[in-house]
């Protein structure tokens, strides 16, 4: 087995609050520069970049999942993160009809559509910024009943995560990790979360600045950059884990 090196947590300009420059050909080649083995395309509520993502990285040595970052009824924030295109086009119709609104770009940004060679496809109206009319519960049991992983997205923030906005770590959470988005901070802030200790934790970029692309990731010890062995490390199955938080 070896190491390799994940930003599962990564925007594009098809997020309102991401910059324009984040083009799927432009994260692709920041991902390649900053080492990068696997990424995951992470965009709100919305998985419209994630097939150009994929055609951005052919032979190129580094694997893209496609993901979406969902906002549940709660305003917490996870992603899920998938095997395949199709489910996570599947995941994306079921939050297509729960998400409500029109994005105003003027106040919110833009959202881009574009392709694998930097052009602009069209622009999504959908309100991405907004949260679905779904538990979070109910998002969890959805992605994983098609397969995916569910990651609580950065925990140590005091805004859409779980502590945040439901207090505490609910005893029955079913998400496969927890991302914290400060891991030089987590030593000192964990005694904070408790119910923590019983996920894993992995820590991601989240970047939503092609400059931040990698910034933040995780090492797994794995046979090979996919999806299957993402999810052995993450239930640290057959000798698979995750082996440190790169800041
Ligand atoms: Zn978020
Ligand atoms: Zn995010």
């Amino acid at each position: 087995m070896k190491f390799f090196k994940a930003d599962l947590h990564i925007h594009t300009c098809l997020s309102p609050c991401a910059e324009l420059d984040m083009s799927p050909k432009a994260v692709v080649g920041k991902s390649l520069e900053r080492g990068l083995d696997i990424i995951a395309i992470c965009d709100h509520n919305s998985a419209e970049n994630v097939e150009a993502s994929i055609r951005a990285a052919t032979r190129c040595d580094l694997r893209v999942l496609p993901g979406m970052e969902i906002n549940s009824i709660e305003e917490v924030h996870s992603l899920a993160i998938f095997e395949s295109v199709e489910k996570v086009y599947l995941m994306q119709s079921m939050v297509y009809e729960h998400l409500k609104g029109t994005n105003r770009a003027e106040l919110f940004g833009d959202q881009v559509v574009a392709n694998e060679w930097d052009e602009v496809e069209g622009f999504n109206d959908r309100l991405l910024i907004g949260a679905v009319d779904l538990k979070l519960s109910d998002i969890i049991r959805e992605v994983h009943r098609l397969g995916g992983l569910s990651i609580a997205s950065h925990v140590d923030r005091p805004s859409f995560s779980v502590p945040s906005q439901l207090g505490f770590i609910p005893p029955d959470l079913e998400v496969d990790a927890l991302e914290i988005s400060r891991p030089d901070k987590w030593e000192a802030g964990k005694q904070q979360i408790p119910g923590i200790e019983r996920f894993s934790v992995v820590s991601f970029s989240d970047a939503h600045f092609i400059s931040d692309v990698g910034r933040i990731s995780t090492r797994f010890l794995m046979e090979s950059p996919d999806f299957d062995e993402i999810r052995m490390a993450l239930l640290g199955e057959s000798g698979r884990k995750v082996e440190g938080l790169i800041a």
